[in-house]
């Protein structure tokens, strides 16, 4: 899911991702945050039900509470994979590269007490070299922690607020419109 990923500083880096058949492109649910469906609506110019799938919750306390039922968020997925999994030749690429979801950036990397590890048990077949990776996934992780963060608390507000259950579409127009406020 890292696939082509390129940043200022990394223009002239090789990714392991380049090469790969992306199998954690296909075969892993893209949960998404208020961050991820605010970017990808925003510059793919497209209401979110465009690109966005309903998945009954497992987590009973961070599930959204809406008509539709209690409801997590997930990408929606084309010919076995993602929807923005664009097959070329022998090649797969990433449609949203520039803005895709934080999990998608972030994978396979976590944070450990403070530092960079590589996840274990996971599909990817690569070793990271994690030295290398360490002043790009650093920062982006930090962030992405409080992407989720923020995203929790305002299912925590819709929830405790909304008792009486409103549609997804209402819930969509609160988060978008939280999010847009961190812009102004
Ligand atoms: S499986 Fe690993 S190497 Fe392949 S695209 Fe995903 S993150 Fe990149
Ligand atoms: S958004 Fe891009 S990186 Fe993420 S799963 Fe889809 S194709 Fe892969």
């Amino acid at each position: 899911m890292t696939l082509n990923m390129v940043t200022d500083n990394s223009k002239n880096k090789k990714f392991p991702c380049d090469s790969c058949h992306t199998d954690c492109c296909k075969e892993y649910v893209i949960f998404v945050n208020a961050h991820d469906i605010y970017r990808l609506s925003m510059r793919l110019k497209l209401n979110p039900m465009n690109f966005l799938e309903i998945l009954g919750a497992k987590d009973y306390d961070l599930g959204i509470n809406v008509e539709e039922g209690l409801i997590d968020l997930i990408l929606k997925q084309k010919n076995d994979g993602c929807m923005f999994l664009e097959e070329t030749k022998d090649t797969f690429r990433c449609t949203v590269n520039d803005f895709k979801p934080s999990i998608c950036k972030s994978y396979p990397f976590q944070i450990k007490n403070e530092k960079l590890i590589q996840m274990s048990d996971i599909m990817c077949p690569v070793d990271w070299n994690i030295k290398e990776f360490e002043s790009i996934m650093l920062p982006h992780l930090k962030k992405d922690y409080h992407e989720w963060k923020f995203y929790d608390n305002l299912i925590l507000e819709w929830n405790t607020k909304n008792l009486t259950k409103k549609p997804l579409s209402a819930f969509l127009k609160f988060i978008l419109n939280r999010v847009s406020l961190e812009f102004v």
